[in-house]
């Protein structure tokens, strides 16, 4: 059984979709170094299998406690517009 998981280039935002052995599943934030096809070289990625919950997850938590890499992946990926259309949800930093 696999699942699918994405993963964010720390340096460009790029995201990438793996296929992941269910039980080889690794935590939200889990750093794992990959070729980035838009670095064009290996970079680190910040795994946050699922964008969806990912985003939900952050817009009920509080921004301050979060670790460098979620504030930079954040970053990437929240714009309020995406955040508010991915989890329907008003979203401030
Ligand atoms: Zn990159």
């Amino acid at each position: 059984m696999t699942e699918e998981t994405s993963l964010v280039c720390l340096e460009c935002g790029n995201i990438f979709n793996i296929q992941r052995r269910k039980s080889r599943l690794k935590q939200v934030g889990h750093i794992k170094h990959l070729y980035c096809i838009s670095c064009e070289k290996i970079q680190p990625h910040y795994e946050i299998r699922d964008i969806k919950e990912f985003l939900w997850k952050c817009v009920n938590s509080d921004y301050n406690k979060f670790d460098e890499y979620t504030k930079k992946v954040l970053s990437f990926l929240g714009d309020s517009e995406r955040i508010e259309k991915e989890t329907g949800r008003r979203y401030r930093k």
